[in-house]
């Protein structure tokens, strides 16, 4: 599958310069697919979050690789389950290994993990979400991952491991971005570099309108 991977990429990048080709082909690919649903939900499930489109995954993780490539990246953080895919396919051009966050449905936590609260955006609980010690520590710089980011509920949370760890957050990338939901914008608020492939400026009415 790497090998695939890469003979598209190559394929489609001697046609494109810089990111903005890529995102236009992502957009696209939300207008075409994309469903409005209630509760300011974007499901994306025919290409990213049940059934995956490998082949654009490819482009946006080449795309984080351009885009984050200088940043010393060793590792990626993302959490399960939808992020995972493009953590993975994204790792690919980093050479790196990508840790997930669990979902923890016990409060019963062992002292050999880190572990933060998150409120679930789509399933409106909180939940705890933990990473095992050995696979997060100071001499580490972390890429974190999402497929979504709308109030940045994940992210914190992802964050608050890598702070429990002593590990540096380099920056965020993500697939999706409700940039109305203010959760971006509160990040990189925060000194956070958050890269977003496709920005949301509004769902109204079910009608998608992507920022400038
Ligand atoms: P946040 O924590 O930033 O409020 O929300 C991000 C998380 O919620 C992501 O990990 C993603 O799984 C989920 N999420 C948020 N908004 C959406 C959406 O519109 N569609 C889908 N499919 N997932 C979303």
């Amino acid at each position: 599958m790497v090998e695939k991977c890469h003979n598209i990429v190559y394929n489609i990048s001697i046609k494109v310069f810089g990111g903005d080709i890529k995102m236009k082909l992502l957009e696209d690919r939300i207008l075409k697919d994309g469903i409005v649903a209630d509760g300011d939900v974007l499901k994306v499930s025919s290409f990213v979050n049940h059934q995956i489109d490998v082949e654009l995954m490819c482009e946006l993780g080449k795309e984080f690789h351009r885009l984050f490539k200088d940043s010393g990246i060793n590792k990626i953080l993302t959490i399960e389950a939808s992020g995972i895919g493009i953590a993975c396919i994204t790792a690919q051009y980093f050479s790196v290994p990508v840790v997930f966050a669990k979902k923890s449905k016990t409060s019963n936590i062992s002292d050999s993990l880190y572990t933060a609260k998150v409120h679930s955006f789509t399933h409106g609980n909180v939940s705890d979400i933990v990473v095992d010690k050995q696979f997060l520590n100071s001499d580490d710089k972390i890429l974190l991952i999402d497929d979504f980011l709308a109030n940045g509920c994940a992210l914190l949370g992802l964050k608050a491991l890598c702070d429990a760890a002593g590990a540096q957050v380099m920056g965020a990338g993500i697939v999706i971005e409700k940039q109305y939901q203010g959760g971006g914008d509160k990040l990189r608020e925060m000194g956070i570099r958050v890269e977003s492939l496709a920005k949301i400026k509004s769902m109204e009415n079910g009608k998608i309108v992507f920022c400038k």
